[in-house]
């Protein structure tokens, strides 16, 4: 990402509201003349979180993290400063001016969010227009999923060949090595695709870009549920599926339901009840706990209630 002049930086920290920013993130309540929340940097049940809009600053007195709105941004959503001035920037409606290239890794990641956007759109397309995924839509009515809500969470299918993808990306100009690096293959000469035949859930962030797939397989052998590593844009711990449609409505109402799959979390908002939730393949974690913690006061959990199950959300709660 480009370098951002110093007197931008200034005029876009002048023109931000430090509380509507943390207030996207924190529910914030007025006390005197500042603002004051649960801490989203450390486990906390009495809000230590102060927010001064006069000097546009912050301040734990828990962890002692503090600073202005691009530090919490920053430290929260891991982000870094050209980064978290471009979100702030975005907001104040300032233009930033790009005066240099961006780096490597910016070029990386653009590129992976770029392919992983062209995905969900052929995947959505073999679902609902090519004859291969008529099972798919089947099966997705079968579990009471109406076609608006496949369409909303852009649902998708990806076809049985094992050679198809990796032909079709190389036919639209990806390098082989950008595709080995992508998440997306398998295999001593990594072109095998990992969703074959599989029912495919995008994975968005808050931002709503995809970051990454699950899979659900359709037919044979193989596990029934699988999802993309970890890449540099997606970190399973760090992430729960359907998030982005289910904040407003976790703000809201302040609760979330924490699913145990996409099938569970997708059927809790077919029957309308839109806080539902879904950790990516691993156990509900402590940082999906506290992610969920600044928004919601209570959290219900609608696992199985097998005995791991249960444990693990109890630890991931304590
Ligand atoms: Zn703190």
């Amino acid at each position: 990402m480009a370098r951002i002049p110093d007197r931008l930086v200034q005029e876009i920290l002048d023109k931000t509201d430090i509380v509507a920013v943390i207030g996207d993130h924190v529910r914030l309540t007025k006390k005197g003349g500042r603002w004051v929340g649960l801490c989203p940097f450390h486990n906390e049940k009495t809000p230590s979180l102060s927010v001064d809009p006069e000097k546009g600053l912050f301040y734990c007195f828990g962890c002692h993290k503090g600073g202005s709105a691009v530090q919490f941004l920053m430290e929260l959503d891991k982000l870094s400063f050209p980064e978290a001035m471009e979100t702030l920037a975005a907001k104040a409606g300032i233009p930033l001016e790009v005066e240099e290239a961006p780096s490597e890794e910016e070029k990386e990641r653009r590129s992976l969010f770029e392919l992983y956007e062209r995905l969900r759109g052929t995947f959505h397309w073999f679902l609902n227009e090519h004859p291969s995924g008529r099972e798919g839509r089947e099966r997705l009515r079968q579990r009471g999923l109406p076609d608006e809500l496949v369409e909303e969470f852009m649902l998708g299918y990806a076809p049985e060949s094992r050679q198809w993808m990796h032909q079709f990306l190389m036919s639209k100009g990806y390098s082989k090595d950008f595709l080995s690096r992508s998440g997306l293959f398998a295999g001593p000469s990594r072109d095998f695709p990992i969703f074959a035949d599989r029912l495919m859930f995008p994975i968005v962030d808050a931002k709503s870009r995809v970051i990454a797939f699950g899979g659900r397989l359709m037919h044979g052998d193989g596990p029934k549920y699988i999802n993309s590593p970890d890449t540099l844009l997606f970190r399973k711990h760090y992430n729960l599926y359907a998030l982005d449609k289910a904040l407003p409505e976790i703000k809201k109402a302040g609760f979330a339901l924490i699913c145990e799959g996409y099938m569970d979390a997708l059927s809790f908002h077919a029957a309308g009840v839109r806080q539902a939730v879904a950790p990516l393949g691993t156990a509900f974690t402590a940082s999906q706990a506290r992610l969920l913690k600044r928004w919601a006061d209570r959290v219900f959990l609608g696992f199985d209630a097998d005995e791991a199950g249960l444990k693990a959300a109890e630890r991931a709660c304590a």
